[in-house]
């Protein structure tokens, strides 16, 4: 299946939430959640009954539009997450936090998870020193992240820092060598995405 390339305001209208996949725009009165906060399509302001199934795929859909991340993706992480010791629907949250693309974004170097998706598989970043062009790479803690020297001077990188976003405390930022270290797997409070994990947990477990 292919990534979707279609209107992605439409994706948070869907929702009924902003998911954040436009940058600086997504701060302003034009987001279009705040515009026409209702579903998209002729019957987006019908009034609907929403089915069980619906509520926990709507939370799927959440989880996985926010990230960026295709179906059978997702369903790998649900799988690895399953898998692992602990609370599923946390491990799966921490799986898809700590994917590359995501820490670029929480680091400030990008607008929004799609540009930082972007700005990563252009071979802008490295992890530990050495080149990581793939947005699903899993970052470790003591992994340092990092704009590669010959784009620092990049434009984009000097736009998106000054916005002087604040990274989420497992993690750690030098504005000025353009890096950040990794200083645990986060938690379940420092991840601020307005999912519930235990439906999409019930989705999986139909
Ligand atoms: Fe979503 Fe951003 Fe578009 Fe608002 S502007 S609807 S938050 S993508």
């Amino acid at each position: 299946m292919a990534r979707y390339t279609g209107p992605v305001c439409r994706l948070c209208r869907r929702e009924g939430t902003k998911l954040f996949l436009k940058g600086e725009r997504c701060y302003t009165p034009k987001c279009s959640v705040d515009r026409r906060g209702y579903p998209p399509g002729q019957h987006g302001q019908g009034r609907k009954r929403v089915s069980e199934y619906a509520l926990h795929l709507r939370e799927k859909q959440k989880a996985r539009r926010t990230y960026g991340v295709l179906e059978r993706q997702f369903r790998r992480y649900y799988d690895l997450a399953a898998r692992r010791r602990g609370i599923t629907g946390e491990n799966l949250l921490q799986l898809l936090e700590t994917r590359l693309d995501n820490v670029v974004y929480r680091l400030g170097f990008a607008s929004s998870r799609p540009e930082a998706r972007q700005l990563v598989l252009h071979g802008h970043f490295s992890v530990n020193g050495r080149k990581v062009s793939v947005p699903s790479y899993q970052v470790r803690p003591g992994d340092v992240v990092a704009v590669r020297e010959g784009s620092r001077n990049l434009d984009k990188f000097k736009a998106n820092l000054e916005v002087g976003r604040t990274p989420p405390p497992w993690m750690t930022l030098d504005v000025e060598k353009m890096e950040g270290e990794i200083l645990s797997l986060p938690t379940r409070d420092q991840i601020d995405v307005p999912v519930q994990e235990h439906l999409i947990v019930e989705y999986y477990s139909r």
